[in-house]
């Protein structure tokens, strides 16, 4: 039993799980602490270090081989380090080799928080049997990864597929990245939410200006709300499409909060879709929901993890 158990970690900025997870994607025991995103790198590793020390403590550690990390990024995989955008205290930090240390020699997998989604979802969620994928989450930020030939394509770094920094826009507003109309400058929930209070979109008694609130507004038929939807669709369409065109994908599949908008977002992103999805070989791609949900970065880590490993081949169907 348990034999291929391996020990996974979702670090973002606001939250670090940690689970164990069997070969079945299963999850046996978890782990959290809160992102100390505003205090020193130490500090923010020892959050991290208490989580591996909760699952330490489970009478199941023994049998984890592996671990698996999915960070928000970027991240460099190849040099086993993290520079989390939302983390100010972890510019190049070696966190590969200080889980290693902590787990004691474990191998360790590192991946972008977008490629793990999209490992977690070829396994276990909406692009199970696809073998030419692109997932997305679309919340806060825009990322997302890719699956190619049967196989999560993380690429050298660990960052390969990530969407929310293409341009869709060349003449459109500067980005905090440095390049101008990035998907994620028009399709991202904040930027959904900006739009529409820009355009005069007035929030309800509850002062709510966030996306999820655009979206209650849109599906109610407000029509600075519906706009601003449609516009984030368009931005994510040209994404998709490019995506598509370049390396023949046959599925997006799109999770995070904004996707949880559900038809508000999905029917215009469908629609328009096929404006921008024009040649033969891209006209049958489809675009779902994502359906690992809140678990989507722990699956993820350990698919990453489990690949990793000779005699497992759960996650590399
Ligand atoms: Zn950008």
């Amino acid at each position: 039993m348990h034999t291929d158990l391996v020990a996974a970690l979702d670090i973002g900025g606001t939250k670090i799980a940690g689970a164990l997870v069997d070969g079945d994607g299963r999850i046996l025991a978890r782990a959290q602490r809160a992102t100390p995103a505003q205090q020193d790198g130490e500090t923010v590793m020892r959050a991290v270090a208490e989580v591996l020390g909760d699952l330490a403590g489970s009478p199941l550690w023994g049998h984890a081989r592996s671990v698996g990390i999915g960070s928000a990024g970027p991240v460099d995989a190849s040099a086993g380090t993290v520079s989390p955008v939302n983390v100010p205290g972890w510019r190049d930090f070696p966190l590969v080799d200080r889980v290693r240390t902590i787990t004691g020699g474990l191998p360790v997998e590192l991946i972008g928080d977008g490629v793990a989604i999209t490992a977690a979802e070829h396994w276990q969620g909406a692009a199970r049997g696809h073998d030419n994928a692109l997932c997305m989450v679309v919340s806060t930020g825009v990322g997302g990864g890719l699956v190619l030939g049967g196989r999560l394509h993380p690429g050298p770094t660990g960052n390969a597929g990530h969407i929310g920094h293409i341009s869709v826009d060349l003449d459109g507003d500067p980005c905090p990245c440095g390049s101008r109309g990035c998907v994620e400058r028009i399709a991202s929930g904040p930027n959904i939410a900006r739009r529409a209070l820009e355009q005069g979109w007035l929030p309800g008694p509850d002062g709510d200006t966030s996306a999820a609130a655009v979206a209650v507004a849109a599906r109610a038929g407000d029509p600075v709300a519906v706009a601003s939807f449609e516009r984030a669709a368009q931005a994510l369409a040209a994404g998709i499409a490019a995506t598509a065109t370049l390396v023949e994908i046959d599925i997006a599949v799109i999770g995070g909060g904004v996707a949880n908008a559900g038809d508000v977002l999905f029917t215009p992103l469908r629609k328009t879709l096929t404006d921008y999805a024009t040649l033969s070989f891209v006209q049958r791609l489809t675009v779902v929901p994502a359906q690992t949900g809140t678990d989507a970065g722990l699956v993820g880590a350990a698919a990453a993890a489990l690949t990793r490993l000779p005699d497992v081949q759960a996650a590399s169907h």
